[in-house]
């Protein structure tokens, strides 16, 4: 049940070997450096009341110090909540409170915030991140601290590590648990997909309030060795510029970061031989997108995960990808997969059903929310998933859609996901959005938002005919509405309970 310090174990293995390098500020960490100040911090957290089970929050872009956090959290037992800087101060005030944080870090951007969300509370803030000097904001707090692990430290796989909230793209975020056990379960499923290797060099620049930020795969890169480079945000130029001076081999983006890639100035002349592991995932990939790098000798991969998955599931071989455009793949080593019908019954072979999950990678429930974690864990304990999966005579999976955003028009079930492919491969449209409202005579029936490209313009009368070649009747959209902007969660997956509600009350 026990797992090994793991920043410890690093700084063992490679003690002055490069963990992490801040892009903006050229600040560089060595495993060494994370271990020590992570015991550092761990020790200050103790010596100043904080216990196992206790929580702190951080509120900050992406900085090497964040994993200084991470591990400080895995020695101490004082689990780090990391907030969602894109949402309102009301809203990160609840999640304060909710998780009973009693510090929170924060960096210069959100000194004000921070400020406001402390006032009239017990909260501790501690400044992290970069100094104007280029030196760390956190050294101040860490001053005359012992650097040796805190006599506490004892890892145990089943016990909770950090928190981390899923993206509220059918409600309100929920608190996810993430274990050590977990993350163990996640590298062994990222490495044993993508091959990735000990000398692997990452780019950070997804959130690092999600999973796919601090999972996919910036943790599995620094337990096995490799160094990432740690932007503040997304940039695709600088992006760009890295894959192209060969100092990323190993890369993980949502499509919105390939939809931004594919727009750069710069991408028709980039040079990718140097990547060898390129995933995509996080929400559903367009197909265009896949075929328009494929076309260019670049192989994305598609892959499947949640936060409740740590999240690798599903991972795209490289080999077949070509031949599977769309297909997440199979199942990784760590996580057993299977397909259940509406009736509960389990689909053996090729079919379609809720996919379900179990395994060491799975979490053990939502934070203090007994009712959730009932209501998504099976009796014989597997995650519903709440996504329609098909299973091909290959074994490989395709992701067909969510349950809930499926709609029935004339009695019959549409799934949005396959209606928006046939407008994404429509010249004039860039993204579309399918959701189902109500109507009188059939129940319900489709309602498209259409993101037009870059100097195209949409004809919506054209695309009635255009579902016609490709559609069932009943699957084919009743409005089509032109949009240059959609209600996005911070993972860029669109808000489809917000779009409906704007619909209904037009
Ligand atoms: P919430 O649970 O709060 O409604 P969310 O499910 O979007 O939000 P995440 O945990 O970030 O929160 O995302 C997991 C979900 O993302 C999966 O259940 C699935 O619906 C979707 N997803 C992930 N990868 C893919 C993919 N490659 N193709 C299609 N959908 C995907
Ligand atoms: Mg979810």
């Amino acid at each position: 049940e026990f797992l090994t310090d793991m920043a410890a174990k690093r700084a063992e293995l490679t003690p002055d070997a490069l963990a992490f390098t801040d892009h903006d500020s050229g600040l560089a960490y060595t495993f060494s450096d994370i271990n020590v100040r992570a015991n550092q911090l761990a020790n200050r957290l103790l010596e100043n009341g904080l216990s196992r089970g206790d929580r702190m929050a951080v509120l900050c872009h992406n900085h090497p110090d964040f994993f200084v956090l991470l591990f400080a959290a895995q020695k101490s037992g004082v689990l780090l909540v990391p907030l969602n800087w894109r949402q309102p101060v009301a809203e990160l005030q609840q999640v304060l409170h909710a998780s009973k944080s009693k510090v929170l870090f924060h960096d210069d951007a959100f000194a004000v915030a921070a400020q406001g969300l402390a006032a009239n509370t017990g909260l501790e803030l501690v400044p992290v991140g970069a100094n104007d000097d280029g030196k760390s904001a956190l050294n101040q707090y860490l001053e005359g601290t012992t650097p040796s692990a805190p006599n506490e430290a004892a890892i145990k796989a089943s016990a909770p590590w950090y928190l981390l909230y899923t993206s509220g793209t059918t409600g309100l975020p929920k608190a996810v648990i993430q274990t050590s056990g977990m993350a163990t379960a996640n590298m062994i499923n990222y490495c044993q997909a993508t091959g990735l290797s000990t000398h692997e060099t990452g780019v950070n620049f997804l959130p690092l309030f999600h999973t796919a930020g601090i999972n996919l795969p910036t943790l599995p890169i620094f337990l096995n060795g490799g160094s990432s480079t740690v932007l503040r945000k997304f940039d695709p130029d600088v992006v760009l510029d890295l894959v192209n001076t060969g100092k990323v081999t190993a890369f993980f983006g949502v499509p919105a970061i390939y939809q931004a890639l594919a727009l750069a100035n710069t991408v028709a002349s980039s040079d990718f031989s140097k990547v060898r592991s390129l995933g995509c995932g996080g929400a559903p990939v367009p197909k265009h997108l896949l075929v328009d790098f494929q076309k260019r000798g670049v192989t994305i991969c598609n892959g499947m995960g949640m936060t409740e998955t740590g999240p690798t599931v599903f991972l795209m071989d490289k080999g077949k990808a070509a031949d599977k455009i769309g297909s997440v793949g199979k199942a990784q080593i760590m996580t057993d997969v299977r397909l259940q019908s509406s009736d509960g019954t389990v689909i053996n072979g090729a079919g379609e059903g809720e996919v379900q999950f179990r395994g060491p990678n799975i979490t053990p429930g939502y934070m203090d929310n007994k009712e959730a974690t009932l209501a998504t864990f099976t009796v014989d304990g597997w995650l519903k998933s709440g996504d329609i999966a098909r299973r091909d005579d290959d074994g490989y999976y395709y992701i067909v859609d969510r349950i809930k955003d499926m709609y029935i028009s004339g009695g019959e079930n549409v799934y949005p996901a396959e209606v928006e492919k046939v407008l994404d491969a429509h010249p004039a449209i860039l993204e579309a959005v399918v959701i189902g409202v109500p109507d009188e005579k059939w129940g319900e029936v489709g309602a498209a938002f259409l993101v037009p490209r870059p100097g195209e313009e949409i004809d919506t009368t054209a695309l009635p005919g255009w579902c016609r070649d490709h559609l069932a009747p009943y699957k084919i959209p009743k409005t089509f509405t032109v949009s240059d902007d959609l209600p996005r969660t911070a993972a860029g997956k669109v808000r489809k309970n917000i779009l409906k509600d704007s619909f209904l009350q037009k």
